[in-house]
């Protein structure tokens, strides 16, 4: 085996050959390496330095000759205390120093020193070679590796920390994920998803995401799902899709598409939250807030919204609606009697009937109290609204059993028509509420179409009772009397008291106008008890004053006869005016004793305990029935003026009070003809038999004043 040639050794005739083409490969090789080298023998203190050495430390031979310590002044300065070592030749050792060389230009590189000293035991240290090399583009390298490792280390780290993260996320989130591929194949879901969807993510992987939809989107919905995909790479919305048990159910969903880098899609990830508990509380509240709690049935909001709709759809189509607004009749008094809970019974019994007889289409709801209103659509004819109301009726007149009792009911119905009587939902439901009150006042139990005249008396009306508030304590009322005379005797013993209301404007109102009125405001009670207690003091004054006998009617409204204090109060006002119990008779109509009849004849028997009298006015004109007229207190039929007044002409009105005059008798009642007119009308009622009469034939109802001067001159005469 040959050995290498070494550069310092002499190897015979070869060797000036070798040794220098070994000097150019060592001077090569220490160039690419940056390593320069220095030999220095302490005996001989010869020093040498390779070629290598000047290139690291920047200088040329000329400048530089070797020497160890201008070597240490080459390095920066903080370093050449460590570097000191090198000059010190009583402290040779191996070593390997790192430093900073400053070059001349003012750079710096980093320099790595190697110290190799060769001993002798006798001779000590026989040579030092040294090695100088420059590992700045190293430490740099590697400065820069720490760097890219440090980044590039955290960065992997925080990619894995997020990776964790997300796995997590995906693990633990209550929103379902399921990734696909393009063509919507599914890689993978989460927990969620299956606890969603109820498919597990074995059933679910391989299956195309259609496996889920369910019947109730179109194609239009997932061709713009799907463009909005391509398009934007996103896709929000709501979508029905089908659990594994079948059941549709809402969700909330994000899709997004993940794309490589030349944009193509490469997967789907779906982000889904189930609605349906959501829904179900909307759905909960939304049915709170459009329905009645009691009936089920639409309430008015909703009722309304739905007229909003219809009408806007009618006027387009020209198409013909009916809007009915129905009230029990009397259900407060039934309330009232029967107690809350019976009474809800009865809405809600109303509630199923109207319902059942409902068309798809047509819509029922229930207003307030007793109060439910219709829409019907599709009207052809009035005759059609007809057959509705109808039925209607007979749905409602068929008894309500409570207990096995059997309870009746009518209603009254108020009808409004669009186009013609209102073209919004608040002016229709308002005119049928004006012809449901027409209704009612007609007698109830029946039905009223409106008329524009409604909505103006409906105006005047709202006007007249501002007025009528403020009447009694402006002393704006009077009482007018008409006499009631004895044909035989042609005298005069008694009269009516009627009032009238002398209105701020100059005008007179009768009775008529504003008594029903007075009646819904409840002002008839203190107004009933003003006309009592003037009708009895200005008679006691009368009887006092001109020492005569007279007997005042006054007449009674269905309120004040159905006031619980009303036996009371003629007490008192007779009391208050002195007036003997005698001298009053009180007029009541059939329709005020017709509802209750036990109540009604135990307050009349009360007030005939007082000792006054009580006439049945308008007689003839209500469904009494004799057997009932038998049972009450009274004392003198007036006969209504409509039969008086076609006497003359009409053989039935002849009979009917031919009738009513024998029947008195046979009952032993007065009889008083009302509304006597004329010389023939009183003719054939003396011929009948009737011994009373009133009408303009002798006075019409006059102001006291004129009372009193009719009332000298009969008793001057
Ligand atoms: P009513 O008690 O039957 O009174 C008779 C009505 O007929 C009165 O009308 C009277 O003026 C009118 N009348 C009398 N004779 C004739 C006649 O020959 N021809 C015609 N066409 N009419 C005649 P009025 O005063 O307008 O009263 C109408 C109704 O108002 C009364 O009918 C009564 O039901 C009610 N009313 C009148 N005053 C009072 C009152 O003070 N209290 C109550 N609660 N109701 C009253
Ligand atoms: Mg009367
Ligand atoms: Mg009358």
């Amino acid at each position: 085996m040959v050995a290498a040639p070494h550069p310092f050794k002499d190897n015979g005739s070869t060797f000036t050959e070798s040794l220098s083409d070994a000097l150019v490969v060592l001077r090569k090789s220490q160039h690419i390496a940056r390593v320069g080298s220095w030999l220095w023998n302490p005996a001989t203190q010869q020093l040498t330095w390779s070629d290598e050495m000047y290139h690291i430390l920047a200088w040329t031979h000329h400048d530089l000759t070797p020497d160890m310590a201008r070597l240490v002044s080459c390095f920066q300065t903080e370093d050449q205390a460590k570097m000191a070592w090198l000059t010190d030749l009583n402290n040779l050792e191996n070593r390997t120093v790192e430093g900073h060389i400053a070059l001349p230009d003012g750079r710096q590189r980093i320099v790595r020193v190697y110290v190799e000293c060769h001993f002798d035991p006798k001779q000590g240290v026989t040579k030092q070679i040294g090695l100088l090399q420059d590992v700045t583009d190293k430490i740099e390298a590697r400065q820069q590796m720490a760097i890219v490792t440090k980044v590039f280390g955290n960065a992997l780290g925080e990619v894995e920390q997020r990776l964790k993260i997300t796995a997590q996320v995906f693990e633990n989130a209550i929103e379902g994920v399921m990734i696909t591929d393009a063509k919507g194949v599914i890689q993978s879901v989460n927990p969620a998803f299956s606890a969603i969807t109820g498919y597990t993510a074995e059933e679910a992987l391989g299956e195309n995401a259609r496996f889920m939809h369910s019947d109730r989107h179109d194609e239009a919905f997932f061709s713009n799902l799907i463009n909005s995909l391509k398009q934007k790479g996103q896709w929000e919305g709501e979508i029905w899709n089908r659990k594994k048990s079948g059941e549709a159910y809402p969700e909330q969903c994000s899709i997004t598409a993940l794309t490589d880098e030349t944009g193509l899609i490469t997967h789907y990830i779906t982000v889904s939250n189930d609605l349906t508990d959501i829904k179900r509380s909307e759905e909960a509240l939304h049915y709170q807030t459009y329905h009645d709690a009691l009936t089920g049935l639409p309430n008015r909001t909703l009722f309304m919204d739905r007229l909003e709709q219809l009408l806007s759809h009618a006027g387009r189509t020209g198409e013909r609606v009916a809007v009915l607004t129905l009230d029990l009749d009397r259900f407060k008094s039934i309330n009232d009697s029967l107690g809350p809970p019976q009474g809800d019974f009865f809405l809600q019994e109303t509630a199923r009937r109207l319902q059942g007889m409902l068309r798809s289409g047509d819509t029922v709801c229930r207003l307030s109290g007793d109060e439910f209103s219709f829409i019907i659509r599709e009207v052809k004819s009035i005759k059609n609204i007809i057959g509705v109301l109808k039925k209607v009726n007979e749905l409602i007149e068929n008894p309500f059993m409570i207990h096995d009792q059997p309870y009746f009911l009518t209603a009254s119905t108020g009808v409004t028509l669009f186009p013609e009587d209102g073209e919004d939902p608040d002016s229709l439901l308002k005119n049928a509420g004006l012809a449901m009150n027409r209704a009612k006042e007609a007698g109830r139990a029946n039905y009223q179409f409106y008329t524009a005249t409604m909505g103006e008396q409906a105006s005047s009306r709202l006007k007249l009772e501002s007025s009528l508030r403020k009447a009694l304590d402006h002393g704006e009322f009077e009482l007018f009397y008409q006499p009631k005379v004895n044909v035989d005797r042609d005298e005069m013993l008694s009269m009516e008291a009627l009032v009238r209301w002398n209105r701020s404007d100059g005008t007179v109102t009768g009775p008529l106008a504003f008594i029903s009125l007075a009646e819904e405001t409840g002002l008839i009670v203190p107004l009933g008890r003003w006309i009592l207690e003037t009708a009895c003091r200005q008679t006691r004054i009368w009887m006092q004053r001109y020492d005569i006998q007279l007997k005042v009617a006054v007449n009674l409204s269905t309120r004040q006869f159905r006031d619980e204090n009303l036996v009371d109060m003629v007490k008192e006002t007779l009391n208050i005016t002195g007036l003997d119990a005698q001298h009053l008779e009180l007029e009541i109509t059939e329709s005020m004793v017709a509802c209750d009849v036990e109540k009604a004849i135990e307050t009349l028997e009360q007030l005939r305990g007082l000792g006054i009298s009580i006439a049945m006015d308008d007689f003839g004109t209500g469904y009494s029935s004799l057997s009932y007229l038998k049972r009450f207190p009274i004392q003198t039929l007036k006969i209504d003026q409509s039969f008086v007044r076609g006497l003359a002409d009409d053989p039935n009105d002849a009979a009917i009070i031919s009738t009513i005059i024998s029947m008195a008798r046979a009952m032993n009642l007065d009889v008083v003809a009302e509304g006597v007119e004329c010389v023939e009308q009183l003719e054939i009622l003396k011929q009948q038999g009737c011994k009373q009469v009133q009408g303009y034939f002798f006075s019409k109802p006059l102001p006291s004043a004129d009372f009193i001067a009719m009332l000298e001159s009969y008793h001057q005469g």
